[in-house]
């Protein structure tokens, strides 16, 4: 007869009678199949549960189903460096409230043009006021309804504009810096960088030595 002490299990330490009863109990309990069994002396097995897996999926889904929300939510919105005047430079153009304005710049009675890809950053962003081509078209493509007004387009542009300067240019007792929109005078108590692009104004800038003719309307492209 064998010694009953020295028929002990080498994973768990547990006494068989017999050898036989030995195997049967490694084959049950610690077989490949039921690996995860595996007791280690001195320290806790952990089999995740169905439970805890589903728990852990789920969690995970909804981190990644969140975080996703949130970034698609906040990254068009998101103020960087680039803002101006909370004006933000969006990867996509931003078309919930997508209106244009036209301008027109007289310095001394010639027509100043009015560079294409103001605004926009090539391969990078477009900020909410830009334009696309030289046609004096303002575009105002934001994601929320609000005003926008001249003196942020000229920020933007990174040029110089108010009531006393165009550019490089001075307004004094010889030169004027009158502001028109649709044909109207803007009273010269107004501030003009508060100017409103409206949707389908027409605004004109005049320095100096008007032109002939103060233009009081743009026709706009057809989906403009
Ligand atoms: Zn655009
Ligand atoms: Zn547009």
């Amino acid at each position: 007869m064998v010694d009953k002490e020295k028929i002990k299990c080498d994973f768990c330490g547990k006494s068989f009678n017999s050898r036989k009863q030995l195997e049967q109990h490694k084959q049950d309990v610690h077989s490949a199949a039921n690996k995860n069994n595996v007791i280690i002396p001195g320290k806790k097995s952990f089999k995740p549960s169905k439970k805890v897996i589903a728990t852990i999926g789920v969690g995970i889904l909804v981190v990644i189903i969140v975080s996703i929300g949130v970034f698609s939510a906040t990254a068009p919105h998101v103020p960087s460096a680039l803002t101006i005047g909370g004006i933000q430079c969006s990867s996509f153009e931003q078309l919930v409230f997508h209106i244009h304005s036209h301008l027109d710049i007289f310095v001394n009675g010639k027509p100043f043009t009015i560079p294409a890809q103001i605004g926009i950053i090539p391969g990078k962003c477009f900020y909410w006021l830009h334009t696309h081509d030289e046609s004096g078209v303002i575009h105002i493509e934001s994601p929320v309804s609000r005003n926008y007004t001249l003196g942020q387009f000229f920020d933007i542009w990174n040029q110089k504009f108010n009531n006393t300067q165009l550019f490089d240019n001075a307004a004094n007792g010889n030169n004027t810096l009158t502001v028109y929109v649709n044909g109207s005078k803007v009273p010269s108590g107004t501030n003009y960088r508060d100017i409103k692009l409206g949707a389908h104004d027409e605004i004109a800038i005049v320095y100096g030595t008007p032109p002939s003719t103060i233009p009081s309307r743009y026709i706009f492209a057809e989906g403009l």
